[in-house]
């Protein structure tokens, strides 16, 4: 069983080809610049050489008719051809209170998904051109879609409204949905079985902390809350996003600036965030190395960021009335050590005991970054978001055929 799984944007397409035996990845790769001059495709096939290629990709059609050149290609692919790939499972961000799970393609997921483009109106129509480009190429192959909203559909009342009129719900469907859902599923079940405990009896404080960045409180495997709102600009401080800020703040900068509601819009989730306060960089990496040189803005930007982070973890502990186990993945929670010291030291009320040397390794496993004795049990788990597409999408498609 051989799977594509797709990352649609709007200018760009992220691929991985996946062999479900024994879930290795065949193939993976990029196509970037959609729609404008000179696209760039790079493919990446296990094993062989790299190739870059560089041409006029003008739409989403094109970019995975030449995808799938790629993989068939006799150098530089994987596949004899494309009869081999037998599905394929596309990343969508927004499912609002349709997908409570990935589903099968159809007429009416389609219809669902279109519904939606109002309240991810970047992302889902992407998706969409992602889905319509692979019928066109590959007719007949069963398509799955799996939504960066679903696992949060399970937050109760009280964690998803907003205490606004209610007839913006009714409306509009104004609540909280959450993001980055298959990350916090994937690394809330690997942190269970990395522990040999059961998730049913853990209370989970997942930190997913990339580029963009969100904290879910997992209680008995479930997501009860998520620092993500109706859209993804709640919650943390991010690298060019605001996070929580109070909203009276957004009719009188509009008011006094004269900005229109794009312009608003762009400076909270484009000019905002790390990048704002450092004045250099929106990557934690460069902000890092300006706090060490002494940088005030730099240090600024990252006491903000830990403070902030660090308050969620707080308050979901309240949310749960404990945690048994923090877990910091993507980007950051990966790779910065730093950052987790100084989280994980501002924590001691709860117990936490950090090993320092275990924090410093570096490695694509999980790991605990705790001592054994520590009251809360701390991992670092590699998130992998395409993994869990491939698998939503093998076990959909092996439930239709069987
Ligand atoms: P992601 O969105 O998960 O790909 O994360 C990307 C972000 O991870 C980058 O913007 C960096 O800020 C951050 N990052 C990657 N490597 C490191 C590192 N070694 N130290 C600190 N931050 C890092």
């Amino acid at each position: 069983m051989n799977i594509l799984v797709i990352n649609s944007g709007s200018s760009s397409l992220k691929y991985q080809l996946y062999n479900m035996n024994d879930e290795s990845v065949l193939a993976k790769g990029l196509v970037e610049r959609i729609g404008m001059d000179s696209s760039i495709l790079t493919h990446k096939p296990t094993g062989k050489q790299d190739v870059t290629e560089v041409s006029e990709i003008l739409e989403h059609n094109t970019a995975i008719r030449k995808v799938l050149a790629c993989l068939t290609d006799k150098e530089h692919g994987v596949l004899a051809s494309i009869d081999e790939i037998n599905a394929v499972g596309h990343r969508v961000v927004h499912g609002g209170e349709f997908f409570k799970a990935s589903a099968l393609v159809d007429a009416d997921t389609k219809t669902k998904i279109r519904q939606l483009f109002d309240l991810a109106p970047l992302h889902n129509p992407a998706a969409m051109m992602g889905i319509t480009a692979t019928e066109v190429n590959m007719p007949g192959v069963p398509q799955v879609v799996v939504f960066d909203t679903a696992f949060h559909q399970t937050m109760p009342e009280k964690a998803f409204m907003y205490a606004i009129p209610r007839v913006l719900y009714n409306k509009y469907k104004v609540r909280r949905y959450g993001a980055h859902g298959t990350s916090h599923d994937f690394v809330s079940k690997a942190a269970a079985e990395y522990l040999e405990r059961p998730l049913e009896d853990l209370k989970i404080i997942t930190c997913h902390i990339g580029n963009g960045g969100s904290v879910t409180a997992v209680q008995g495997g479930i997501s009860v809350d998520t620092s993500m709102g109706m859209t993804p600009l709640e919650g943390l401080m991010m690298g060019t996003r605001s996070g929580d800020l109070d909203p009276a703040i957004v009719p009188y900068v509009m008011n006094k600036e004269e900005l229109s509601v794009g312009e608003v819009n762009s400076m909270l989730n484009k000019h905002s965030g790390l990048l704002a306060i450092s004045g250099i960089s929106s990557d934690m990496r460069d902000i890092e190395a300006g706090a060490e040189k002494g940088d005030p803005n730099s240090t600024l930007a990252y006491d903000m960021y830990e403070y902030r982070l660090r308050k969620y973890i707080g308050s979901y502990t309240a949310a749960m009335n404990g945690v048994d186990v923090i877990v910091f993945t993507a980007g950051v929670g990966e790779n910065s050590s730093k950052l987790r010291e100084k989280v994980l030291k501002n924590l001691t009320f709860l117990g936490i005991e950090l090993d320092e040397e275990a924090n410093k390794v570096r490695s694509g496993d999980p790991r605990r970054i705790t001592t054994v004795n520590s009251k809360v049990q701390v991992l670092v788990v590699p998130t992998n978001e395409e993994l869990v597409i491939a698998r939503d999408t093998n076990r959909i498609v092996q439930g239709i055929n069987g």
